[in-house]
This record gives structure tokens, sequence and C-alpha cells, in this order.
């Protein structure tokens, strides 16, 4: 590999989803295998050519995978969780580890780094033996390639990667690394009988790794580098103490990601002594905003002061995977928009220009965008921002008996976390609309009619605090950014999420604000049903910011606090017309934190100022309540109490009441609502249970500061599911309350 551009990866859904569909055909027998493989080895042709088509001479393969790329790893090395083994058929095996039949429970999926790509986690233990490896798939896209006439780097994820994101103790971990590494050793011995060169992920490499993770990566690649010809990638961040090991081991070169990584710049000295070569990854890989060209070739010749051009190359920051495939579907967006816009097509064209202007000295022909993305009132607001605005005007304790003597409610109130199940009659009445097949009369009858049952059958089963449903919300993101000026929405703009899921994020491009109220009616709405009160919901700034495409010319603390803003008037239309108590929902809060500890202290400050901008606006009878999805808490806890919300409700059903000892531990004072029933799984706890729940946080908190809910938003749910548990929830804390 000198000089030629490659790409990390490329999305392999399709660019009108195409996998998605014959998956889904495929698992409901609609199609055959062979169907299905026949798609998709369409789709890897098809992102071959493209990438031949831009320039790109050495194509990507083993970025392709029917599933996830560490499922198939774990095929490919022979550690498939024996759980599975009374499954022979390798395919049907494949699909049960991910998603489970009526005796295997799937395996657990989680965030592949700080992206919205989740993984299958590889189930190891002290005595997990190896399979022989099966590196067939890998030889199999190789040659299909090659038939084709393409040369292929063969991307795989590394041992250290592997081993870091594998459910199992450090223990354990460390007493599996020699069966892992001679697991991949042979594997690397059998591809080099290819002559392709490899390029092993390991991102894991980026997250503050310890002497003792550098030892074994020092141990793992002056082995494999001996094998065969290896780069090494690592992205989403610098890896300054793995790229000082990996220049003193055998491997032949690095890819590094120079987009959010900046600081691997300083390790260009110990590159350029080393004489590996680098990959450097310039081409944003996790956005979709076009690249400034002018200033990446800079970053270009001055890596070129370090480091000869004969041992550079022109990559991505990481995989494509991670944003949507082409622009050329985009017939809704406006034209000042897509100005601003590179999806994973168009950046491989970037790729190419950049290559040819740094390699072959071609002028940079850049077009000049001009698309106005500031709003001089929204900045005007923002230079007016004084410390007191992040400040409720009244403390916790002065507040929580305003609330008492507002809501008099019963101690240890119920209620639930926003959404109820979201029917196939609502979904197409909302799509109707949305198209307008349906007149906003019939809209709005049909959402009063759905929110009116749902406030009555709350009140039939007798919960303290209601909610209206968010029966009109297709996505809690999505429904506030098609509403505040800023946002754009793609028509065919997919990503990946997992298998064959994928979400169609919202663009943040330009200066936010609210052109008017976004939820006040329905809210309003609501409230009038009862006299009880009905919580006003609202998603959080911190969390439309880490679901959305995120504007990169200003920092993200800068648009969070505008979205803040927004939200912030949200807050204050809602209390003004007497809905009291306010849900702004952070379900995202954590998965903005950064990969790097010593960031994370500057993310904390701004995410929280952005979430105290958004509510301190609230008066000192409004209650705001927030909900956060996840269930690691310990090392944001007092984050989450610097947050001053009245009342949190959190995800802790799965883990008992570990979590919400943390609570107790640094004498949190605020309510709390810790999900006592999982609602992510179809079982219904019985009252018995639930009355254990309960009784089981008592032990850790006073009843003054609880609530009893369950862990989120019911909208995945069936009615009935949920009509019963809910139901069986109330009882519990009936019977609970007589008895203290
Ligand atoms: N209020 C939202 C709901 O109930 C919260 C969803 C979430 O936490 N993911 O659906
Ligand atoms: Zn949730």
């Amino acid at each position: 590999m000198t000089n030629p551009t490659v790409v990390l990866g490329f999305p392999r859904i399709g660019e009108k989803r195409e996998l998605k569909i014959a998956l889904e055909n495929y698992w409901k027998g609609l199609i055959s295998l062979s169907e299905l493989q026949h798609i998709a080895s369409g789709l890897r042709l098809r992102h071959w050519e493209l990438q031949r088509d831009s320039g790109i001479k050495t194509v990507s393969i083993n970025d392709f995978s029917l599933y996830d790329n560490m499922l198939d790893l774990m095929v490919i090395l022979g550690a498939e969780p024996e759980r599975f083994s009374d499954i022979f058929d390798p395919i049907r095996r494949y699909f049960t580890m991910a998603r489970g039949d009526s005796i295997h429970t799937a395996m657990e999926m989680t965030k592949w780094f700080n992206t919205n790509y989740h993984y299958l986690v590889p189930e190891l233990h002290a005595q997990f033996t190896f399979k022989a490896i099966n590196p067939t798939k890998i030889i199999q896209e190789y040659h299909e390639a090659k038939a084709h006439g393409f040369e292929g780097v063969i991307h795989l994820i590394g041992p250290m990667t592997f081993l870091a994101l594998s459910k199992c103790t450090e223990t354990i971990r460390q007493a599996l690394f020699d069966k892992v590494l001679a697991q991949y050793s042979t594997l690397l011995e059998t591809l080099n009988t290819l002559g392709a060169s490899i390029i092993i992920h390991e991102p894991s490499l980026v997250c503050d790794p310890n002497p003792s993770d550098l030892s074994l990566l020092k141990i793992t690649y002056d082995r494999l580098g001996s094998l065969t010809k290896i780069w090494v990638a690592t992205y989403f961040e610098h890896s300054q103490e793995a790229t000082a090991v990996l220049v003193t081991t055998p491997i032949v070169g690095l890819a590094l990601d120079f987009v959010h990584g900046d600081a691997n710049l300083q390790s260009l000295e110990s590159i350029a002594k080393s004489n590996k070569c680098l990959a450097i990854g310039i081409i944003d890989g996790r956005n979709v905003w076009k690249n400034n060209l002018s200033q990446s070739l800079e970053t270009l010749y001055e890596i070129a002061t370090f480091i000869p051009k004969e041992r550079l190359s022109i990559t991505t920051s990481c995989s494509l995977l991670h944003i949507p495939y082409s622009l050329k579907y985009e017939t809704t967006l406006s034209e000042e928009v897509k100005l601003l816009l590179s999806f994973a097509e168009e950046k491989l064209i970037e790729l190419n220009v950049l290559s040819h202007a740094f390699f072959k000295d071609k002028p940079l022909n850049i077009e000049t965008i001009d698309t106005n993305r500031i709003d001089t009132a929204v900045r005007q607001r923002i230079d007016a921002i004084t410390p007191m605005d992040y400040k409720r005007p009244y403390p916790f304790a002065l507040r929580q008996q305003s609330a008492h003597d507002l809501f008099d409610l019963p101690i240890l109130p119920t209620t639930t976390i926003g959404s109820f199940p979201q029917t196939e009659d609502i979904r197409k009445i909302r799509q109707k609309f949305k198209k307008g097949m349906l007149s906003e009369e019939t809209y709005n009858d049909f959402m009063k009619k759905a929110i009116q049952e749902c406030i009555e059958f709350q009140l039939s089963i007798d919960i303290d605090v209601l909610v209206h449903g968010e029966f009109e919300r297709n996505d809690m993101v999505e429904y506030f950014g098609e509403q505040l000026k800023g946002f754009a929405f793609t028509a065919n703009g997919w990503v990946q999420s997992y298998g064959s899921r994928c979400v169609k994020p919202p663009l943040l491009y330009a200066d936010v604000s609210r052109p008017k109220a976004m939820t006040l009616k329905w809210s309003a709405y609501a409230q009038s049903l009862s006299n009880r009160p009905v919580k006003g919901m609202l998603t959080g700034p911190v969390t439309i910011l880490n679901w959305s495409f995120v504007r990169d010319d200003q920092p993200r603390s800068d648009t969070a606090k505008q979205i803040a803003l927004a939200i912030r008037d949200e807050v204050n239309d809602l209390q003004q017309e007497g809905i009291k108590m306010i849900q702004v929902d952070e379900a995202a809060f954590k998965e903005g934190y950064p990969l790097r500890q010593n960031k994370r202290a500057d993310y904390e400050q701004w995410a929280l100022e952005s979430f105290l901008l958004s509510t301190a606006v609230a008066e000192r009878d409004t209650q705001i309540h927030t909900h956060m999805c996840y269930s690691e808490f310990t090392d944001i806890i007092k984050t989450i109490e610097a947050m001053d919300a009245d009342v949190i409700s959190i995800e802790t059903s799965r883990s008992g009441n570990r979590l919400l000892k943390i609570f107790a531990e640094v004498g949190y004072t605020q309510e709390v609502g810790p999900g006592v029933y999982d609602i992510h799984s179809p079982r219904i706890p019985d009252i018995e249970e639930m009355e254990r729940q309960i009784y089981a946080l008592l032990e850790v908190l006073p009843a003054h500061q609880l609530w009893i809910n369950p862990d989120c938003g019911l909208k995945t749910r069936g009615w009935s599911e949920t009509k019963e548990a809910l139901s069986n929830m109330v009882i519990a804390t009936k019977k609970i309350r007589q008895k203290i």
C-alpha cells in the first residue's frame, strides 16, 4: 500500500436499505438464503465499484456484514458462545446469536465506543475454549473482489479491542490473552497466503490504555506484525500511548484519526523515526459535513514535514458506516443545506480530490459555500445570558415544600416516563398526516381521542401523576427538531444502528431557535382532562444534540446552549399555561461523554449548564423532572445532583437496588423514581414482585424521597401488557403505603 487512498470501511446496509429489506424478508421466510446472499454480494460489488470510481485502488474487504462485524469476528476466531452450540446450521446459529429465539436469549448489544452503532458483546469466561479459526468469510470476500478485478485490503477488528469489549472481568481478560493471540496468529498466517494487506482496527487503544494494556499491545504486535503485512488503525480519539508502542513493533504502518484526535500530531516525530507508514484519517467518518479541503491540505503538508510523502496515504477518520450513503436521493433538502453536506459517496470523492492535491499537486477547486448559518437574534440572546439564568430561583427544600402544597400527592407517588404504546393505528395516522393525506382537523381529533383514552386509563388504575402519552411523536428528538429552526431532515439519510435497524438522525446545521410553542397544545389539552397533574414532556438539549448530526463549525457546547434556550422557552410557556410538572428527558446525556478521561470534566460542565439553562426558568412551584435511560451512574452522580432536578427517574430495574445506593451514598436529597420494572421485556411482574422491588428501594432511600414508575417509556410495548403491568405497580404501591 504505497500512497493509495483507502477507506476504513464503507456502509453496508445499501443506499436504499436493500440489506435491511432482504434480511427482514429472509427472517420472515419470504426469501431464501441464496437470495439473501445474492443481494449481499450485489451490495459488496456496488460498494467496491463506488470506491474504484472515485480513484481508490484497494477496496475494503470484510467491512461487510450480514449483521455485525463483531459477531463475524466471533465466528472467525472460533469464539462463539457455547450456549448456541446446539444449533448446527451455521447461518441459523449466526442469526440466533444476534436475535435470540424461544430457547436462546440473544447476545447483549452495546454501543460501539461513542457512536450510535451497536455491536454484539462477546461472552468470555475463565474456561472459555476457542474452536478452530474459521476465516471463510474473509477469504470468500477477498476472492469475490478479485474475481471482479479488485485489489483488496482486509479489515479486521484486533485482539486488544476484541478483549476490551468482551463481557468478562479484567482477570479473565488477562488469563485469555495468550489464547486470543494464538487464534489471531493462526488467522493471520492463513490470511498471509492471500498476499493482501490487513488493517487491524484497534479503537479501544484510544481509551486511556494503562501500562499493562501497553505491554500486552507490544507482545501482540511483535507477534502479529511478524506474520504478515499489517497496519493498525485507531480512531475516535488520539492514540499517542499506543502509537509509541506500535512504532517499535514490526507492523507496516498506522492509520490514525486526525479529525477526532488532533493530538495524534504529537506522534509524528516518533512515527517518522520508525520508518512506519502513516494513513492519515482526514475525512470525517462520523459526520455529514463537507470537508474543509484547504484546511485538510494544510494538515497534510504539516504531516509531510515530518514524514516523507512516500510513506503517507490518505484515508477516512474511521469507517464510513456511521454516515448516510449518498446525497443523490435528497430531493427535499434545500440547496442551502445540501451545499453543506457530504455523505459516504461524496466523501469518497473528497478523498480523491485531496489525494490528487496532495500527491500530484493538482490545484484544489474549492466551491464557496454561502449558506447562512448565523441568526443574530440567537447570538444576542446567548451573549446576554447571565449566571442567574443557570440557577433555579429557590433552593430544592423550598421548592419541595411548594410542590407539597400544590400537588398534595400521596407518599410514593406513582407515574410513568411519558410514552404509551404506539399502536399501528397511531403510526399510520401520523404518517398519513405527514404526507398530507389527512386534514389537520381529523388528525387533531384522532390525537385528542388517543390522549383522552390514555388519561382515562391512567385515572382508572389510579396513577397519581399522569402523562399525555406522546402519540404525536415519532421520535423524541425528531419531534423537536422538526419544529426548531436550524434543523433539517433527510429523505434517505439512514445510518445502521444495529442489525437491520437504521436511524435517520436530524441535521443540526444552523443556529437554533424556536419559532413557536412545540408541545403546549397537546399538554394543555391533556391537563384540561383531569385535576391530577399531567407532566409536560420535553427532550433535553444534550439529548437533542447527541442524537443529531451536529454542525462542526462551532463548539458543540455553543450549539447545546442554543437548543437549551429553545427548550427554556418551552418550559416557560408550559408553566405559564398552568402545567406545573415538566419532565425534561436527558436519555442521551451520558452518551456524549468523551472517550478520554481528561476531556470529561469539560463536557460535564457544558452539558450540565445546558440542562440548567433549559430548566432554571422554572418557578418555585414548577416541578422539574428528568429521566435518564441507562444504569451506570457511579461516575456521573455528582453531575446528576448538580442538574438540580426536583425528581429524576432512572433505569434500575435490571440491576436491583445497587444503582440506587449510589444516590444514597452521596447524600442525594432530591426525589428519585427508580424504575420498578423493565419495560424492555414483555414479561409482566406480578404484584408481589413489584412489592418486593419497592421494599428493596425503601431499604436504600426513605419513602418521602421515592417515586414509583416503570424504568423507561412504554412506546414499544403493547397495550395489554402495559395495562396489566401498570395496574400491578399501582396496587403494589398502595399495599406498601398502608404498611408504612
Ligand atoms: N419520555 C420518553 C418516553 O417515554 C423517554 C424515552 C427515553 O428515555 N428513551 O418515551
Ligand atoms: Zn428511558
